[in-house]
């Protein structure tokens, strides 16, 4: 280990805030401690695709100088890291895709402004499944991440080196983005806290579209207070996002009262017995053991109904590939990507050079993943078909939409604060399982993707572990805009399931 300061294992962007804040350490000693963890460690993990360590450095020495005129800065001097979608002015931003390699985005997501000006310091970006498409990293141009509590599993995905580097302590912050569960699934594979906002809380300026009715920045964390945090600072109006809501941002680390009695919380019991023959045994009891922690800090548990939950994958998987498919036809190697040279023995002998240019271009920048929601997408928005699969999705979407606004405003009886669920299936499943088999990876999705075809906040926290030591997750997913009683809720189960504090560490 080079250099003496190595991060405490279980450090918190607050406990950093607080230290820099009263001078009881320098912005450079942090930033540096977490620079040289990463060079040591990130061999192992994969979790990051650019470390920029000479900006960080210099941006930790200047908030030092500035120590005074900035104390009051929310993350002052925290260490963050943020997903390779995420544009970040001059630095390397590729969505992990060939067809971006190289790309330096001439300007910075509302996010990274935001971000900086509220005192995080930017050291490097983290890997993720090629345009956020995934559930492993596996789909990464760069290879995949590994999960620090066991580095023969997947992190999950897509935002699974923000996971990683949060659990094997490389930042306190990770920023990742969430289209079908790609913060709050990756947080549950490693052990940790992931946060989706409600659909247009934060700004998604600047952030590669994936899926533009279902992305949304997020924060991946130790702690809900940390999430709460975070969201301070990432929430609110941009009028650079036109689906921004100009909605009002509460104060959410004020929202954190350790209390959670008298709170309303829904189980969806036949969704769970529907999914029994797909979900491990060991994530029901877990889900199970929740349910108790949350009787016993005082909340009412009430059995509600999602009849359309079930459709909820297929659904998923009809508008985010047709988002997508539209979404990715600027890669074309002329608006955006890096052209593929010609004349390779590829090349088809139909069409103009025009149309073989782009051909050639995006079979040699994208990978199979993409390539396959590219070829879906573009079939479920065809004329003839558009009726059958698009049109037929977005109807469904509508009921999934209304099964949640039944079980929030009560449909006999007072309505539920919260939803929980587990978030997801299985505990991280091994490197290559699912590899070859897209609809078992798909399959994975049950539980999150609800909360983004109906736009509702959700976070994932820790619940325990494995018989073999891998992390679970609970998702707890709230009403539109209240992510002040999600978050005090999730905190209030953290206190009272003890969280997860065993440290991932890098093996020998
Ligand atoms: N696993 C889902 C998918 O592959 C979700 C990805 C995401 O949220 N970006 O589409």
């Amino acid at each position: 280990m080079a250099g003496t300061s190595r991060p405490a294992e279980m450090e918190t962007a607050t406990s950093i805030r607080d230290d820099i804040r009263t001078g009881r350490r320098s912005a450079v000693d942090v930033c540096r401690s977490y620079l040289d963890r990463i060079a040591d460690e990130d061999g192992c993990w994969h979790a990051l695709t650019a470390v920029f360590r000479d900006e960080a450095l210099a941006h930790a020495a200047d908030i030092d100088r500035r120590r005074d005129e900035w104390r009051d800065r929310p993350l002052l001097g925290v260490p963050i890291t943020v997903k390779d979608v995420i544009c970040t002015r001059g630095q390397l931003t590729t969505a992990a895709s060939r067809i971006l390699a190289g790309f330096r985005p001439p300007y910075d997501a509302t996010v990274a402004v935001r971000l900086r000006e509220a005192g995080a310091v930017v050291v490097g970006k983290t890997n993720c499944d090629e345009f956020a498409m995934g559930s492993s990293t596996e789909h990464s141009a760069y290879g995949p991440s590994r999960n620090p509590w066991n580095p023969d599993h997947t992190p999950g995905g897509s935002s699974g080196g923000a996971a990683a580097a949060v659990a094997a302590g490389l930042a306190p912050v990770a920023i990742g983005s969430d289209t079908g569960g790609s913060i709050r699934q990756p947080a549950a594979f490693c052990g940790i806290v992931g946060l989706k906002p409600t659909y247009g809380r934060v700004s998604r300026y600047g952030l590669l579209a994936f899926a533009s009715s279902l992305d949304q920045i997020g924060p991946l964390t130790r702690t809900v207070d940390d999430a709460a945090l975070v969201l301070n600072v990432l929430a609110g109006h941009d009028p650079r996002d036109a689906t921004s809501a100009d909605a009002p941002v509460a104060d959410y680390t004020a929202a954190l009262t350790g209390e959670a009695a008298g709170l309303r919380v829904g189980m969806p019991r036949a969704l769970l017995e529907l999914a029994d023959a797909g979900i491990d045994g060991e994530i029901l009891s877990a889900y199970r053991r929740s349910m108790e922690a949350l009787r016993d800090a005082g909340v009412a548990l009430i059995d509600i109904e999602l009849p359309h939950a079930e459709y909820a994958v297929p659904v998923y998987y009809l508008v985010a590939p047709a988002e997508a498919s539209s979404n990715l036809a600027r890669y074309d190697g002329v608006r955006y990507g890096s052209r593929a040279a010609a004349g390779g023995a590829e090349d088809n002998d139909r069409g103009s050079p025009l149309a073989k240019m782009y051909d050639r271009t995006r079979d040699a920048g994208f990978g199979a993943e993409v390539k396959r929601r590219i070829m879906l997408g573009t079939y479920a928005l065809s004329a003839g078909y558009y009726d059958a699969y698009y049109r037929r999705a977005q109807r469904v979407r509508s009921l999934i939409r209304r099964d949640y606004s039944n079980a929030f405003d009560g449909n006999a009886g007072p309505g539920v604060d919260v939803v929980a669920l587990p978030t997801t299936p299985t505990p991280a499943f091994r490197l290559g399982e699912h590899l070859q088999d897209p609809l078992a990876m798909y399959l994975g999705d049950i539980f999150t993707v609800s909360a983004n075809l109906t736009g509702l906040p959700a976070i994932s926290v820790p619940a325990g572990f494995t018989a073999t030591g891998l992390p679970i997750g609970l998702q707890l997913v709230g009403r539109a805009f209240d992510e002040a009683t999600l978050l005090r809720l999730s905190h209030a189960y953290e206190r009272a399931a003890g969280g997860s504090r065993r440290p991932a560490r890098a093996p020998d």
